[in-house]
């Protein structure tokens, strides 16, 4: 495994065109897709998200399964060929053998039967695989910084994304439970109906509007009450900014924002395409807010998030220090005072916590809240850090 974490990570001549580290990931990333796809269609009761069963066309998967397994057979071999490491082009044949021993594209699937508890791995797939083609492009053509995709921590990250994915059963659960019990005691018949009968696009936009004020103020909580901070501060421990980086997250802050936000929308009737537009978008847009695309949006900035934005928001300068809140609409920072973009276009120097040693690693992560009590105070003055050094315990 650290052969393979190696040569994912291995330095800029190593990854030219021709080297067969391309063909090597493209191989290792297609076998592993296929493998989660096969043990889908294996066993879907546990392993795949009840809601998106029915959307599935099985034909269409089973043949998007072979090309993808037979694809990275030919990428693997074409890596071994032309790479000195051979372990990625190896590594991607053992899993895609494994898939094919498991009845590759012509797994049986039992799709009819039912259990109470299931893992997301199909939307795990899914949605890595299609945010990762969505701004693993763009972040190489409009990245700065020559900052590799297997950068610093990305593992972490990747972890973040997949438990966060696996268990969506439970996160969606524990932040529905509060809006469904409140939901029992309400009976704004007339109130609900006015707002589903609005268009979806207005409803949409209300949808933005409500859930960013309540956002800016559980997010501004977040970073002022001390317990609180200790969870918000791992989201905020990431060491580089992509589109991976926006996964890292405490999973109480996810069962609390996602409550938070659903809590309004559910009691207030919105249409349920509208909430499906609304959560696709805000998934992008987190993704987006984050990534490591360095152009300065001017005509928008004002008054719509951009990566520059949220990138203050991670910033390790102290101007960084408790700015730029908003999910979507950075008025809301100009019109609580918490707005900070430099006029002369200016990005960070650098990202990560700079106040407090945040632990690595998912578990370790997963229980600092719990055992750190005290919290210390902010750095009086912060030194600048190289983007590639993990997050320092300095002031
Ligand atoms: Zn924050
Ligand atoms: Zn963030």
């Amino acid at each position: 495994m650290t052969a393979l974490r190696e040569d994912l990570e291995s330095s800029e001549p190593d990854r030219q065109f021709g080297s067969g580290w391309i063909s090597g990931v493209l191989a290792l990333v297609l076998a592993v897709a296929g493998l989660g796809a096969v043990l889908c269609l294996r066993y879907p009761e546990y392993l795949t998200v009840p809601e998106a069963r029915g959307v599935y066309n099985v034909a269409l998967i089973r043949l998007a399964l072979f090309a993808g397994l037979l694809t990275a057979f030919v990428l693997a071999i074409v890596s071994i060929v032309l790479r000195r490491q051979k372990v990625l082009g190896f590594s991607a044949i053992t899993l895609v053998l494994m898939a094919t021993a498991l009845g590759g594209s012509q797994a049986q699937d039992r799709i009819n039967v039912q259990t109470d508890v299931y893992l997301g791995l199909d939307w795990f797939i899914l949605s890595i695989l299609f945010t990762g083609i969505v701004f693993i492009p763009i972040e190489r053509l409009l990245g700065a910084r020559n900052q590799p995709i297997f950068r610093l921590e990305w593992r972490e990250d990747l972890l973040y994304f997949l438990i966060s994915s696996l268990f969506v059963q439970g996160l969606t659960y524990l932040s529905l439970a509060p809006s469904l019990a409140i939901l029992r005691h309400t009976d704004w018949v007339g109130i609900r109906g006015f707002i589903a009968s609005q268009p979806i696009w207005l409803q949409v936009i209300e949808i933005m509007v409500l859930t960013d004020l309540v956002q800016y103020w559980v997010h501004r909580g977040f970073h002022r009450v001390p317990w609180l901070w200790n969870f918000h501060a791992i989201h905020h421990s990431a060491p580089m900014m992509d589109w991976l980086a926006s996964s890292r997250m405490h999973v109480m802050e996810i069962v609390v924002l996602r409550g938070a936000t659903v809590i309004p929308m559910y009691i207030l009737g919105f249409a349920e395409s509208a909430l499906y537009i609304y959560l696709v978008f805000v998934f992008l847009l987190s993704a987006a807010v984050h990534s490591n695309v360095r152009i300065n949006l001017r005509p928008i900035e004002k008054w719509f998030v951009t990566p520059r934005f949220h990138h203050w928001h991670h910033g390790i300068e102290r101007e960084a220090i408790d700015v730029n809140f908003a999910v979507h609409f950075p008025w809301l920072d100009r019109m609580f005072g918490t707005h900070h973009m430099p006029e002369d276009g200016r990005w960070p120097s650098g990202y990560g916590v700079v106040s407090q040693p945040i632990p690595r690693g998912f578990i370790k992560q997963l229980f600092y809240p719990f055992y750190r009590r005290r919290p210390q105070v902010a750095a009086t003055a912060v030194p600048a850090q190289p983007v590639d050094a993990p997050p320092s315990d300095q002031g």
